[in-house]
């Protein structure tokens, strides 16, 4: 029997995106119909994804994410998609693993135990797959012909890959100085690739701009008129981090910050598990990682303001270059609601932090990673961080995107003739 579909205000017709009920503002609370809107018709505040979420017996729906698919789809029961997602032409990101970090563990002096989740193994390379994920949904469903975004690098690799693989025409815009393997890796799934000269922040300003415009229809930006079920997405590492700890929430988490919006949902995700009784309700703390040479969360933090004063980003960790955060006011709610802090360091450092995962654990960062690392370390200098309890420090890029932020201070020991006597005589065999 057929019978007539309800529609939103905006005429699209009503959409299946599971457990997801509405938009609700993050300011006053007024609820909307789900649609590709991202700000309050009453006060302008953001609006997020609020569910229906399965109520009954936290063992079955353990049970049910455990028997899942090994990709963030196992959680799709508590996100903004159709249950049938993983059977959508789509690039499955996700389960990612978490490294039991010993050999960093006591290069730092943390005895609680050490945990790098470590998202460098995505589709595209970057956490990014996760979010971009639950946008491709909603795009589906909206019936957005092109997928787009403003990008600092990462988010258009994954914008251009998911599209590719969902067979939309995709169209991405990032600053036009980012590092080569960035630029590249968002070409080379063949959509259309835009370098606008300014910083990222200018990027942004002007897509709001596109999205107003009629040259913009039929687009969904995944960070802009589609950010609230992008940003859904993070939520998948916080449910990942407790499941692989064995349901258990870890102590502290450290988490970088380009928007907040990461940081933000990590915190929702944490939240969801304790309500739904799959973890225990136990107290967690936060803590945001920022480059010194953008810093306007951490500069906020330390000075007791609520609010953030934008910055013009200078520095090598270009992933989480946003002078002008739009989730910093609600991060730094967090991390003083948590406990936990907001700490910034500078280029050099994350270098050597980059090198130190390396070299301790095999896994190769990228400048995000660098910041995260390198933040934990400070964190552990200055007493913020509590070095006896359980610990999860995030890597949510690869190390081969942002090559040359280690290239000029790493290569070959030595370049020596194919003989064994130069090679004797560069003291190098033990
Ligand atoms: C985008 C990004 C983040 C976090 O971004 P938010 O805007 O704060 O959600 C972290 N690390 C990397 C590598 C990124 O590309
Ligand atoms: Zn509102």
């Amino acid at each position: 029997m057929q019978t007539a579909a309800p529609t939103t205000p905006s005429g699209t017709p009503s959409v299946d995106l599971g457990p997801a009920a509405g938009l609700s503002c993050r300011e006053c609370g007024e609820r909307f119909p789900l649609g590709p809107i991202f700000a309050c018709a009453h006060c302008f505040g953001p609006l997020e994804v609020a569910y229906d979420l399965p109520a009954g017996d936290p063992e079955q729906l353990r049970k049910r994410i455990e028997s899942g698919p090994a990709s963030i789809w196992r959680y799709a029961p508590l996100l903004p998609v159709p249950a049938d997602v993983a059977d959508k032409p789509n690039l499955n990101p996700g389960w990612t693993p978490l490294v039991k970090a010993d050999n960093l563990a006591r290069e730092l002096g943390v005895t609680g135990g050490l945990y790098v989740k470590d998202d460098s193994g995505n589709p595209t390379h970057s956490f990014k797959d996760r979010v971009v994920a639950q946008a491709l949904e909603a795009a589906r469903a909206f019936g957005f012909t092109t997928l787009s975004c403003s990008s600092t690098g990462n988010l258009a690799g994954a914008v251009g890959a998911a599209a590719a693989r969902a067979g939309l025409r995709s169209c991405v815009f990032i600053p036009h100085d980012l590092e080569q393997g960035k630029v590249v890796m968002a070409a080379v799934y063949g959509g259309d690739l835009v370098g606008i000269e300014g910083t990222y922040d200018d990027v942004n300003r002007f897509c709001s701009e596109l999205i107003g415009d009629p040259l913009g229809e039929g687009w969904g930006f995944v960070n802009v008129n589609l950010r609230p079920y992008y940003a859904e997405g993070s939520k998948t590492l916080a449910y990942e981090i407790c499941e692989q700890l064995g349901w258990r929430l870890p102590d502290q988490i450290v988490v970088p910050i380009a928007s907040g919006s990461q940081l933000t949902k990590i915190d929702k995700g944490l939240r969801e598990l304790i309500a739904l009784g799959l973890v225990e309700d136990r107290p967690y703390k936060i803590f945001g990682a920022q480059a010194e040479g953008c810093s306007p969360v951490s500069a906020a933090f330390k000075a007791g303001h609520d609010v953030v004063r934008p910055q013009k980003p200078d520095t090598i960790a270009k992933s989480l270059a946003i002078g002008n955060p739009a989730d910093g006011p609600y991060v730094l709610d967090i991390a003083r609601r948590t406990g936990g802090a907001v700490e910034d360091v500078d280029d050099a450092r994350i270098v050597d932090a980059i090198k130190l995962l390396a070299r301790t654990e095999g896994i190769f960062a990228e400048t995000a990673g660098g910041v995260t690392v390198g933040v934990t370390r400070k964190l552990i200098e200055t007493g913020a961080l509590d070095p006896a309890l359980t610990t999860v420090v995030l890597n949510t890029g690869d190390g081969l995107k942002t090559l040359d932020a280690v290239a000029p201070t790493t290569g070959p020991t030595t370049t020596i003739r194919p003989s064994l006597d130069a090679f004797r005589d560069a003291g190098l065999a033990h």
